[in-house]
């Protein structure tokens, strides 16, 4: 989310925690103090917990932070958020990373994608209905992605045709994060075969529950199942539902994009600092044999350099994003770029320094884990989400440089 969202104003009762929120050093001070405790708690309620825990962890950790109002921070008290400032959204951001705390990934697109689009595009009946259940914990997912659409997004072919109040909808997505625990999709689908790619597209919340939709689970290279694809054969989506006008939801679709880039990204900077520190501090306990090996060591400390030069360039977008600087269309790619691919060296170095024994992966509590062998097979796959690194540099060479397409 890019710094704040607009709204009208209301005040619901604010916390302890928000009461602090005018004094940035008390607000910092509350929340340390606050996360720390409930982030402890975390450990006893979850550790020794037997099968998949991920999904009870992500609710529970909702259910705490809405019980002190930080279940939405970043959202317009309209809509029952926090409205924090940025500077507090940053500070939320570093405290949660500092102590560890649970990355709620189960809500990446309950939390930023929906309201980016819905505040910005969607009916008031649209916005009262969907966006108070988010906070919740209600889980939704994104539909964008298909087969033959990733990069080029726009070709995507799922159809969707008018059939009295609803539409029709036939295809077939891919990728989508968590829909086998979500409760709506944000469906993109083509309602105009025959204009330019991008003007025929439309764009729908739909109910998972919804008859012919069939969610298949893909098994990833870590064991996990994050993602699956969704099979859609004569879903009926009232016309209700539909996000902005008929064949116009290319440029909805902008705005859930673009929920992807800032404070997301800037916390996970932060958590890699702390993962960085950890891995370093647990060599030093048990005098690992890769510090007396000068390569690995001066290795380490230029990882260490880049990872700390990517945390300034994360705090210069934000910067650019609250003023809205033109800048930032840049920034946001190189972020991107170096972000990702700084990952992957350090998940690269660090299963280097665990010999063989690191080629032994296993299921850890923490999503967030130094265990190196999460971290390097993780890592590849944030080179891809949100535009692959290949077509960050595309738009840099096209837009920045303004190199000729080939
Ligand atoms: C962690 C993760 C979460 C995701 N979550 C979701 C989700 O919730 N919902 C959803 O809809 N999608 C999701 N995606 C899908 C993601 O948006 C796509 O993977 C991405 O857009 C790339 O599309 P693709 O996988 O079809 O690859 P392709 O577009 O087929 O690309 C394959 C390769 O070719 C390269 N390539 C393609 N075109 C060009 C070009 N013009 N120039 C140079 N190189 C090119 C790409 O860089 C890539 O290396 C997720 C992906 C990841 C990794």
């Amino acid at each position: 989310m890019l710094g704040k969202m607009k709204g009208a104003a209301m005040s619901p009762a604010r916390s302890d925690v928000l009461e602090k929120a005018a004094d940035p050093a008390l607000f910092r001070t509350a929340v340390r103090s606050w996360v720390e405790a409930t982030v402890k708690a975390d450990r006893t309620v979850f550790s020794g917990r037997a099968g998949d825990i991920f999904y009870d962890r992500q609710q529970w950790w909702m259910a705490e932070r809405n019980k002190v109002g930080l279940g939405t921070p970043h959202w317009p008290e309209a809509y029952g958020g926090a409205d924090l400032s940025l500077k507090n959204q940053i500070i939320l951001a570093e405290e949660m990373a500092r102590a560890g705390a649970p990355v709620m990934s189960l809500f990446t697109v309950s939390l930023n994608h929906v309201p980016a689009t819905l505040i910005r595009w969607g009916t008031e009946e649209q916005k009262t209905r969907y966006l108070p259940g988010v906070a919740k914990g209600v889980v939704w997912c994104q539909g964008f992605s298909e087969p033959g659409a990733g990069s080029d997004l726009a070709s995507l072919r799922t159809r969707a045709v008018r059939d009295g109040d609803s539409y029709i909808i036939n295809g077939q997505k891919i990728w989508s994060s968590y829909s086998m625990f979500a409760e709506y999709c944000i469906l993109l689908t083509r309602t105009d075969p025959n204009v330019k790619k991008q003007a025929g597209i439309t764009y729908f919340i739909m109910d998972m529950k919804s008859k012919g939709v069939e969610v298949r689970p893909l098994r990833q290279a870590n064991g996990g199942a994050g993602f699956a694809e969704v099979f859609l054969t004569d879903v009926r989506i009232p016309v209700e539902n539909r996000v902005g006008k008929e064949n116009e939801g290319w440029t909805v679709a902008q705005s859930t994009l673009s929920a992807e880039r800032g404070i997301l990204v800037f916390e996970s900077g932060e958590r890699l600092r702390y993962v960085m520190e950890e891995f370093y501090a647990d060599a030093l306990r048990n005098a690992a044999d890769w510090l007396r090996d000068s390569e690995m060591t001066r290795e380490f400390v230029r990882l260490f350099a880049e990872m700390q030069g990517c945390r300034q360039l994360l705090r210069r977008l934000l910067r650019e994003n609250e003023a809205n600087a033109p800048s930032a269309f840049e920034t946001v790619i190189y972020v991107k770029i170096i972000s990702t691919t700084l990952r992957k060296k350090i998940g690269d170095f660090m299963l280097r320094t665990k010999g063989l024994g690191g080629q032994f992966h296993t299921q850890s509590f923490d999503e967030m884990t130094s265990d190196p062998m999460n971290i390097y097979i993780g890592s590849f796959a944030g080179t891809i989400a949100g535009g692959s690194n290949e077509i960050m540099r595309n738009v840099l060479a096209e837009k920045v440089l303004k190199m000729p397409r080939s």
